[in-house]
């Protein structure tokens, strides 16, 4: 069967496979919090992706961000979203935001995503891919007394937020001293306010998601 064979087939399981609304079990989450504002360490990936999740988590959180992405290539374009992230965070929380930076291994990371380099987008290299950055982010929640993590690539359209929180809950049985805060931040209008902070503040959006693998031929090329 070929990659794309594959794709299809499982594409067309999780059709079939009920669905749960992860941005309910976000708010049920909430209602617990009674009078406190509990500490919760979020994932970030880039701005475009982030500006909603952190307006929203604001209200119900004492939030600091993670920026873990050694999946970007190349370099420059990972410094690019960063330095963006951290002209939003100061144009608009005046820097109020604590941002972690873990280092940048995008040799490494590349070597472990070639086994799935030819799966089409979505599929087991992306997988993966979520999976090594939740985990290293969700170490570091675990170590540094988190109450909670979570991470803004459930906003988007092009991932799979159902596969994202499973690996949430997954991650949240090793690390039993952090909770992992379910979420789907595109819903209830998460794109539409996403476009609006994004065009206030003239957000870089990048055009494509990070890896090698997924890089537009014309500018691996370049
Ligand atoms: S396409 Fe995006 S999510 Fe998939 S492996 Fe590449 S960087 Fe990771």
């Amino acid at each position: 069967m070929s990659n794309i064979d594959e794709f299809i087939a499982y594409l067309e399981a999780r059709k079939l496979k009920p669905k749960t609304n992860y941005h309910l079990e976000a708010l049920k989450e909430i209602q617990s919090f009674v009078g406190r504002k509990p500490r919760i360490l979020l994932h970030v990936c880039c701005v475009i992706c982030a500006c909603w999740p952190i307006e929203f988590l604001k209200e119900y959180f004492d939030v600091s961000l993670i920026y873990n992405n050694s999946n970007i290539y190349p370099s420059e374009e990972y410094t690019k979203r960063l330095n963006e992230l951290k002209r939003y965070l100061k144009e608009r929380y005046n820097d109020s935001i604590p941002l972690i930076e873990a280092p940048y291994d995008n040799e490494t990371y590349t070597k472990d995503l070639e086994i799935y380099k030819d799966d089409p987008e979505g599929f087991r290299r992306c997988f993966l891919c979520y999976e090594k950055r939740l985990e290293e982010a969700y170490a570091y929640a675990e170590e540094n007394g988190f109450d909670y993590f979570t991470t803004v690539m459930t906003f988007s359209r092009q991932k799979d937020s159902q596969k994202i929180n499973e690996i949430g809950k997954a991650l949240m049985q090793k690390y039993p001293n952090t909770k992992y805060f379910f979420s789907d931040f595109k819903k209830d209008n998460g794109q539409l306010k996403s476009n609006e902070i994004a065009e206030e503040y003239c957000l870089y959006k990048q055009n494509y998601c990070g890896c090698i693998y997924s890089l537009p031929n014309e500018d691996l090329n370049k």
